[in-house]
């Protein structure tokens, strides 16, 4: 087998990594405290699209993980990116929460349910059947869809909620249109998100707890693979995929040291 080169870069997923519903998962500030100190380029990333990277700083802070806001990449950062290359100054109806049409206000993106470039599906907590007509509605009149993130549900501590996937799902169901999605595991949000820290795959890693999202992404992408097992994966399921991590740890903690 090939050797793979110095880890010079990290990425790192945030829910079921750093912390797993709602609490911090032991090891995850030492790890994060490594890598500032060590002055090494890293991210964390994460596939919600709920919040933007201020209110991120302030969640992870709480529990006494200090990562930099130039440190966090989301999915909706990721999208309002790829927008912003594909169709400068667009505009878009968007269905989602701050972190979504924060980044979009961001690239100068105009959000109106008059005729838009994009119909953007984010994730939120109160998807209307309102806003879910209008959506159908504007793509069968010829707006692109795009979804920030393909996860079908999302954790919580009273168990699994719908997330961007379902409602994605519901749309093209109605308009049978599928839509583009940008986040993990689309290589698209790993490279950019590379490229944002001046990072190259070979010398990167990446570290999730999912392996349909985070293994495959990091995969794809030409890194090295840490899969821990403090979040959604189960040790028996790992061998059920047809890839494999690089690495199978039980928690960030045993990656304190790789740093
Ligand atoms: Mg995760």
């Amino acid at each position: 087998m090939a050797e793979r080169k110095p880890i010079e870069s990290w990425l790192t997923d945030m829910d079921g990594v750093l912390m797993h519903e709602g609490v911090p998962v032991p090891g995850a500030e030492a790890f994060i405290q490594r890598l500032r100190e060590s002055a090494r380029p890293f991210l964390v990333l994460t596939n919600n699209s709920m919040y933007t990277p201020r209110d991120l700083h302030a969640r992870l802070a709480r529990m006494g993980i200090e990562v930099p806001l130039e440190n966090i990449w989301t999915s909706a950062l990721a999208t309002a990116q790829f927008l912003d290359e594909q169709r400068p100054g667009g505009t878009a109806y968007v269905i989602g929460e701050a972190g979504l049409t924060t980044a979009l206000h961001d690239i100068g993106y105009v959000l109106t349910d008059h005729a838009p470039d994009y119909v953007v599906l984010g994730e939120t907590r109160t998807y209307s059947f309102e806003a879910l007509t209008k959506a159908i509605r504007l793509i069968n009149n010829g707006s692109r869809f795009i979804a920030t993130n393909p996860d079908e549900t999302g954790p919580s501590t009273e168990g699994a909620l719908p997330a961007t996937g379902s409602v994605a799902a519901l749309i093209t169901k109605a308009t049978g249109r599928e839509p583009y999605f940008v986040g993990k595991p689309n290589p698209l949000m790993m490279r950019a998100g590379l490229n944002a820290i001046g990072a190259h795959s070979e010398t990167s890693a990446m570290i999730g707890d999912r392996m349909d999202t985070d293994v495959l992404a990091g995969l794809e992408a030409g890194m090295e693979t840490f899969l821990v097992l403090t979040g959604l994966t189960r040790p028996e399921e790992v061998d059920r995929h047809p890839f494999r991590p690089s690495t199978v740890v039980d928690s960030i903690a045993d990656l304190v040291d790789r740093v």
